[in-house]
């Protein structure tokens, strides 16, 4: 009899520890992606997901097989067809979102029950949940306790090959009717992201060369360089993390393998730490299933969110009038991906200085990004917001100005992203409000027309924002 791989979110035949079980037990295997309203995207998430999922039906029917489709809420429909497939057992690597948990636990009875076995693997992320503990036996709440505590475990177990060979099962005669002949439409790219097709070439062998390519040309100046967005060379591995194009422990592997000076192995370190960042935001989400909607420090539910959409819709749209913000959100919606050091600034910038709901910009982000993912998204915006566990102090507000000034010094990340601005003197690229008259003139600038003016004064608004926190009722 044959036996099922479930494929989610892990789009790969590499280092896919469900897929490499399946295999080893010598039984033909079905492949199969389920189409569940409960999980399906939209955004450029969702049209990223699809590309992924397209992608690895490629690479299946390349070794000559097939991935099925089905339609529906995944525990009715793969135990429906699993049943009807004569599947003996069912393999999938484990999921920690609360809907995928939930899922995941339904299924795995309703499998049982019909005297079908399940295997499920740790696949996504270096450290499970709940395999790091304080002392107490309580999740760690501080990073740095525990990443120390992540450390001490050493590296994480060594990666599995691609399958050499897969028997592929044909298609039971009874489990024909339950596969899907004409896919749904994939979700299309959101309205202005026309830089993301190109941006994001999406095979497995394209998350492979991003991440050889990172470690041979980047790696060695990652500590000096990866707060500077005009430098653009952190690896820019999330969207292939995201959709399990590849592994966490891939990239762990191929960076720790490479840290032989010791000038890498520093910088190693330090990557290998902001990736351990992503398993500390799925261990929040583990523990906190409403990371994304409930403030993690509950005083902050007493604060006076401004509701203005005008201000929102310029952030959204990078018309700020701040060169640094606006470069960021337009870099978001024109290719789905933002610098991190970007990401930090105009939340801090939505959150502060236009003393808006953290959860508005987190939404925003969930429809733009292709990295979006629900764990690492909802936390660091707590942690930007000051909201979160182990979080940036509300009072640590960030001035746009100044850290444009720092991290993009000759402004050459913002005339990527404000075109206006290209023709701006290096030393008035982060304050074009300040350009007199003549050079306006020279230049062919009209302040507040071809550029915005900036919609809120800094320090105005940072002693409200302030002001505000301090009136919080229970602050801690
Ligand atoms: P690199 O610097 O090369 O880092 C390597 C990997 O480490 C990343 O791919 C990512 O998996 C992980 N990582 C790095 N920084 C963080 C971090 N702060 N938190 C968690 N993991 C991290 N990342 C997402 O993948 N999805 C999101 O939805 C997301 N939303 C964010 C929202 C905000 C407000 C902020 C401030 C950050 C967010 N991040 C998110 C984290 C970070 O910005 C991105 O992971 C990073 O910019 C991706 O670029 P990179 O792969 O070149 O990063």
């Amino acid at each position: 009899s044959p036996v099922l791989v479930l494929f989610r979110d892990d789009f790969r035949l590499a280092d896919h520890p469900a897929l490499f079980g399946a295999c080893t037990t010598g039984q033909p295997v079905l492949c199969v992606y389920v189409h569940d309203p409960e999980t399906t995207r939209g955004g450029a998430i969702g049209w990223w997901l699809a590309q992924a999922c397209t992608a690895l039906a490629d690479a299946l029917s390349e070794k000559g097989g097939t991935l099925h489709h089905l339609s529906g809420h995944t525990p009715d429909v793969v135990a429906e067809f699993a049943q009807a497939a004569g599947v003996d057992t069912v393999f999938w690597n484990r999921r920690y979102d609360p809907t995928g948990k939930a899922q995941d636990t339904a299924l795995k009875a309703r499998l049982e029950q019909q005297g079908i076995s399940v295997q499920s693997c740790a696949a996504r992320l270096l450290h499970e949940p709940w395999t790091i503990r304080t002392g107490a036996g309580t999740p760690y709440r501080v990073f740095t306790a525990w990443w120390k505590a992540a450390r001490a475990m050493g590296n994480p177990g060594r990666c599995l090959p691609a399958p050499r060979q897969i028997t592929f099962s044909p298609l039971p005669a009874d489990a024909r009717a339950l596969t899907l002949r004409t896919l749904p439409p994939a979700p299309p790219l959101p309205a202005g992201a026309s830089a993301a097709e190109a941006d994001w070439p999406c095979t497995e062998a394209d998350a492979q060369d991003t991440l050889t390519t990172f470690v041979e040309d980047n790696l060695a100046h990652y500590i000096q360089e990866h707060d500077r967005p005009d430098k653009d060379t952190t690896s820019r591995l999330s969207p292939y993390l995201r959709a399990g194009l590849l592994s966490a422990r891939q990239v762990w592997h191929a960076v720790s393998t490479a840290a032989t000076t010791p000038a890498l192995a520093e910088n190693a370190e330090k990557f290998l730490s902001e990736l351990g960042w992503r398993d500390f935001a799925w261990m929040q989400l583990f523990y906190e299933p409403d990371l994304a909607w409930r403030n993690l420090r509950p005083e902050f539910d007493h604060m006076p969110w401004q509701k203005s959409p005008a201000l929102l819709a310029a952030w959204q749209q990078g018309q700020t009038g701040y060169p640094l913000v606006d470069a960021g959100m337009r870099q978001l919606y024109a290719t789905g991906w933002m610098h991190n050091r970007v990401r930090m600034v105009v939340a801090s910038f939505l959150t502060k200085h236009l003393l808006t709901d953290w959860r508005e910009g987190e939404q925003w982000f969930q429809a733009r990004l292709v990295d979006a993912d629900p764990a690492q998204n909802a936390m660091n915006w707590q942690w930007c917001a000051g909201t979160g566990i182990d979080a940036s102090p509300w009072f640590r507000i960030f001035n746009p100005v100044g850290q444009s000034e720092k991290f993009d010094p000759t402004g050459a990340y913002i005339r990527t992203w404000v075109p206006e601005l290209r023709q701006m003197p290096d030393k008035l690229i982060h304050t074009p409000w300040k350009a007199d008259a003549s050079l306006c003139r020279q230049i062919g600038f009209t302040p507040g027309r071809s550029y915005p003016n900036p919609i809120v004064d800094l320090k105005l608004a940072r002693g409200i924002a302030l002001e505000c926190w301090k009136n919080l009722p229970d602050r801690k």
